[in-house]
């Protein structure tokens, strides 16, 4: 016994009905014994498909219900047929208690097609109109048998209705049956196999009326398709997945015009010429045959053309598809058709246990080429490298571009981590050789970062973010390279996630604070104002940095409320030292500005806000920006820069000389302040190019008539060498930390007392004593 049958007990009667159906047709001798084999061949349907619903338990019961209460009416009525030829030994009358029995099979069954629907969930027009042209035509094949059989014009009525009742219901269901059978949907063999029993139904019915209904008795055959019907229905109630007969239906919007439709509505469109060149065939001089081709030929050439503007359509749609799903520039797939693969890769090798990795490629120094040879030179290096990296994958894979200079390579089964890293090295060395671009030679390389799928239910995003991090740790190790995604980077991942979530309280449960670094001027040794930095006391981890938080601040956006919560609070803070102390009347104030926040088009007027709440004169605030930002949105930055100076306030470059790539550049940017990054600060007298590096800012501040801010001064050498060197301004842990706001008022004697020495410097540029500038 085959091993899949055991628990089949669909199989099991697919295999017996059959053979049963095959005994009726070839062993049973026509008489009683054959009308009851008839019967019990019914009767074991009906209860098959009552067992069958029992033992599913479909959710949508309803419609097997009503379908099996339909086939109950039918084998009723076949029993009621034997009982008057067995029993009474008379045909059954034009009307009896057997045509109630079948015409309220009919409408039962009817019912229950209209619950498949239902419970399909099927809404698409097309196919309704598709099932409306198609019923049409069986209607006029109906139509013109009855006619040709004649419904008795004696008789009484009620035998008459009777019969004409027949083609009214199978025309009724066969509406139905094409709507259901063209409901959008992966389809199951329990969906099939319904389909099948409304087929072989209206398909004996059609034979039956061919053999214009006085034959009957002749037509074994007739009976047997009958009977498959039956078995169908029968069958699929038993079939396990009758209770979920659509796998899943195929995204919405209108249905192609598939080849089955086109055929579907051609022979509908061609059945009424057909039916009267049939019916006038060999009758002469009735002229209906020329007008019946030509009909004929015009429906054919109608169809013929909505089909092809349909084709074109479609065409056009899966052109647009292609570009929604593909990068404009190298026709690689874009972000939308990875994530899709990548669903599919994960999907499959659950299954299958492969080994999926995902590659995350950025090309180190794009930047440079962009820059230094012009975007159209840039587009053209990307053009090429997506061709090597596609030469550089088996045809199973996958290379995207996800934005910039991001490629993502999606590998289905790598094998190991061994062959995962030496597919990503042959990625990388497939970009070493130097591109000829523009009549030159550039040379680029790519840091890369490697992510395996190794737990079974590891989302697309969470790789791409695993393998994103590993390519950014590839970067910070010198680029060039691959790296693996491991533990740590979890780790990182881990907490970066949580602290983004925990953001997003932070403010509302007063979990940030700001602290305030004092700045003093080296001329006079007098503070001049403080810088406001902001801190976050986490209630489980403790205070974490702002080098941690603001990234993620930044990156989900946060940072607007966040950094106006800095501003407003830090513009208060001053009014109130202003107003409260009197060492404290002219203090300034620097508040860090965030590149999102600055790009933002309200932010001028949320400066403007905030100045006007608190009270305070623009003069004695300074904004703290970053180059960075000038330098990637030039533009925007050029007018929001410009907006700030309106109002009044100044603007201090933080971190200076940390990555500018052109000075004159910078400087076309109305900026009032320097901050000299702290790692030159470090290197005074130790390293000489450090030392000139903060000598010449100092100068440059000097020619042009900016300020300049010394930042991270720890030492006393460093503090006495900016003196000499003539510097301005200073900041850092020798003259103070930052502190909270009720420490400044008790620290700020001793700030403006750090030394009492003056060097010749101080007291040359004294004369601007007392302010930044
Ligand atoms: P930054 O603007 O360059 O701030 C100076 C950083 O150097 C501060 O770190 C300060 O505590 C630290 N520092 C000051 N003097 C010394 C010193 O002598 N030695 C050393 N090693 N460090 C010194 P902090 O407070 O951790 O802030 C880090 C960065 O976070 C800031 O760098 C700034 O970019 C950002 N940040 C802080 N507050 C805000 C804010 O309210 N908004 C925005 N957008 N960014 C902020
Ligand atoms: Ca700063
Ligand atoms: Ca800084």
């Amino acid at each position: 016994m085959p091993h899949l049958m055991r628990t089949r007990p669909d199989r099991w009667l697919l295999l017996a009905g059959v053979a049963a159906v095959a005994a009726y047709l070839l062993v049973v001798q026509p008489g009683t014994v054959q009308l009851l084999f008839y019967d019990g061949i019914g009767l074991v349907a009906v209860i098959a498909m009552l067992v069958g619903i029992h033992r599913n338990a479909p959710s949508a019961a309803k419609p097997w219900i009503l379908t099996a209460g339909g086939l109950g009416l039918f084998v009723a009525g076949d029993f009621g047929y034997s009982f008057y030829t067995i029993v009474l030994h008379v045909p059954a009358p034009g009307a009896s208690i057997v045509d109630v029995f079948y015409l309220g099979g009919y409408l039962m069954l009817a019912l229950g097609c209209a619950a498949f629907m239902r419970s399909l969930g099927g809404k698409d027009r097309d196919a309704f109109l598709d099932a409306g042209i198609t019923t049409i035509g069986g209607a006029i094949i109906m139509w013109a048998l009855v006619q040709a059989a004649g419904v008795p014009s004696t008789g009484p009525v009620i035998g008459r209705i009777v019969l004409a009742a027949y083609p009214v219901c199978d025309v009724v269901l066969l509406a139905m049956l094409v709507r259901l059978a063209l409901v959008p949907a992966v389809r199951s063999g329990a969906f099939w196999l319904v389909i099948m029993g409304f087929s072989f139904l209206l398909l004996g019915d059609l034979v039956y009326a061919l053999l214009a209904q006085g034959d009957y008795q002749a037509a074994g055959l007739l009976d047997a398709t009958w009977l498959l019907s039956y078995l169908a229905f029968g069958v699929a109630s038993l079939h396990p997945q009758m209770g979920r007969m659509i796998e899943a239906k195929i995204s919405g919007g209108p249905q192609p015009l598939g080849w089955r439709r086109i055929l579907l509505i051609g022979t509908a469109l061609l059945v009424g010429p057909a039916v009267t060149l049939i019916r006038d065939w060999g009758s002469t001089g009735s002229g209906s045959a020329p007008l019946a081709v030509a009909s004929a030929l015009i429906a054919v050439l109608v169809l013929w053309r909505i089909t092809r503007a349909t084709r074109e359509r479609q065409h056009a749609e899966i052109q647009l598809r292609f570009m929604a799903l593909h990068d404009e520039l190298t026709h690689l797939p874009n972000r939308a058709l990875l994530r899709e693969r990548l669903e599919l890769a994960l999907a499959r090798a659950r299954r299958a246990e492969g080994m999926v990795a995902v590659i995350f490629l950025d090309l180190d120094g794009f930047k440079h080429v962009n820059d230094g040879l012009g975007h159209d030179v840039g587009d053209q290096l990307l053009g090429q490298a997506a061709v090597r990296l596609s030469e550089a994958v088996r045809p199973t894979d996958t290379v995207a571009r996800f934005g910039g200079d991001e490629f993502v390579v999606l590998a289905d089964d790598v094998g190991s981590h061994e062959g995962a890293r030496a597919l990503a090295e042959r990625l990388r060395i497939s970009l070493a050789t130097p591109f000829h671009l523009a009549g030159q030679e550039v040379f680029v390389s790519a840091s890369l970062g490697i992510a395996i799928a190794d737990e079974p239910d590891v989302s697309p995003e969470a790789l791409l973010q695993h393998a994103d991090a590993a390519m950014y740790r590839a970067k910070d190790a010198g680029r060039d390279r691959v790296e693996f995604f491991d533990e740590q980077m979890q780790e990182a991942v881990t907490t970066h996630l949580a602290l983004s979530g925990d953001l997003h309280t932070a403010l509302d449960r007063d979990e940030l604070l700001l602290h305030y670094q004092p700045i003093i001027d080296l001329r006079t040794d007098q503070l001049v104002g403080t810088e406001a930095l902001i801190r976050w006391q986490h209630p489980l981890r403790g205070p974490v940095s702002p080098e941690r938080f603001i990234p993620i601040a930044e990156s989900s956006g946060l940072i607007v409320p966040i950094g106006r919560w800095a501003m407003e609070t830090a513009f208060d803070q001053l009014v109130d030292w202003q107003r409260s102390d009197d060492r404290f009347s002219e203090m300034e104030i620097a508040v860090n500005v965030s590149a999102v926040q600055l790009l933002r088009p309200n932010f001028a007027r949320d400066v403007r806000d905030a100045l006007s709440n608190a009270g305070l004169d623009p003069r004695f605030v300074v904004l703290e920006i970053t180059e960075g930002v000038l330098l990637d949105d030039r533009l925007e930055a050029l007018h929001a820069v410009r907006q700030l100076k309106e109002i009044g306030v100044r603007i201090a470059l933080d971190d200076f000389g940390t990555g500018f790539s052109s000075l004159s550049y910078l400087l076309q940017f109305p900026v009032d302040i320097l901050k000299i990054d702290i790692s030159f600060v470090r290197g005074l007298g130790i390293d000489t190019e450090a030392t000139a590096i903060v000598g010449s800012v100092i100068a440059l501040g000097r020619t042009l008539g900016l300020s300049v801010v010394a930042e991270g001064v720890e030492t006393e050498e460093q503090f006495q060498h900016l003196k000499r060197m003539g510097c301005p301004l200073a900041q850092g842990y020798y003259i103070g930390r930052p502190v909270s706001p009720e420490v400044v008022a008790d620290s700020a004697d001793a700030w403006n007392n750090t030394t009492s020495g003056l060097t010749v410097a101080d007291i040359v540029l004294a004369e601007a004593a007392g302010s930044w500038r």
